[in-house]
């Protein structure tokens, strides 16, 4: 579904995608990892178009992607992003926030709209919070809108970077838990993150990401009883 080929990125000198090979076929969950400033974000934001790449190509559901342009609206559509921080609308209700990406970027029926919405907050286990605003909700709820609100665009894939980073302890198991459901239906995913436990139980692939390169990728049990860069085996022993 998502081909990237030789794909590098500067920021200046510094080379943040270095010569980044990396397929994820439909329906695979593929977890990145590796130190702060290595290029995961960059990554992300790479695949769904939000950072210009310098060099290489990148190829979603069959169409490599041009830098800019119309192809790159129906990319974002098909491709949703959950951030670190949720991001959501404070002035709208949770609902209005689920709803916003359909109406407003596919003119999509309101009363449709509105049905997927609310049948998205309760699989989220949000259902009877539809009329609060964000900041009457907890963390590991509004993180869980965020999903709500990418699955409401109906997207081939989902990214996400560091999506439980911001959330109290008591919180993460809750948008894990959501997340894992994602991955158990089938659902395409590229995820960012330090939960091990979420690497070992759900993803298909575990992707290790050094200065910029793709050191190594593995699926998690052979990658975490058998890492074979000294980088990989160097981070593992810092964090596990
Ligand atoms: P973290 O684990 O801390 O989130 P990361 O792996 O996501 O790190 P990136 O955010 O992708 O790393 O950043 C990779 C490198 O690019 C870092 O050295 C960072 O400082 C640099 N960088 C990121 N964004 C920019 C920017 N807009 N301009 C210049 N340098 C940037
Ligand atoms: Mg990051």
């Amino acid at each position: 579904l998502i081909v990237l080929d030789k794909v590098n990125k500067w920021f200046g000198p510094l080379h943040v995608l270095d010569n980044v090979n990396l397929t994820v076929a439909k329906g695979e969950v593929v977890v990145v990892i590796g130190p702060s400033g290595s290029g995961k974000s960059t990554l992300c934001r790479a695949i769904n178009r939000l950072e210009p790449i310098n060099d290489g190509t990148i190829t979603f559901d069959g169409r490599v992607l041009p830098a800019e342009g119309r192809p790159l609206a129906r990319l974002r559509s098909e491709v949703g992003m959950v951030f670190q921080s949720f991001n959501l609308f404070a002035h709208k209700t949770i609902l209005q926030n689920v709803m916003l990406g359909p109406l407003k970027v596919r003119k999509e029926k309101p009363a449709a709209v509105r049905e997927r919405a609310m049948s998205l907050l309760d699989r989220v286990g949000i259902g009877n919070q539809a009329d609060k605003y964000p900041a009457q909700l907890s963390g590991g709820q509004q993180q869980r809108v965020a999903i709500a609100r990418a699955l409401a665009m109906q997207p081939k894939a989902l990214l996400f970077d560091e999506p439980t980073s911001a959330l109290d302890p008591e919180m993460v198991g809750e948008v894990l838990d959501v997340m894992t459901s994602l991955a158990k239906e089938g659902m395409t995913m590229v995820v960012v993150t330090h939960e091990m436990g979420f690497a070992r139980h759900a993803a298909n692939r575990v992707v290790f990401m050094a200065d910029g390169q793709l050191v190594e990728q593995a699926p998690p049990e052979e990658f975490f009883a058998n890492p074979r860069s000294e980088r990989a085996k160097d981070f593992l022993s810092k964090i596990l």
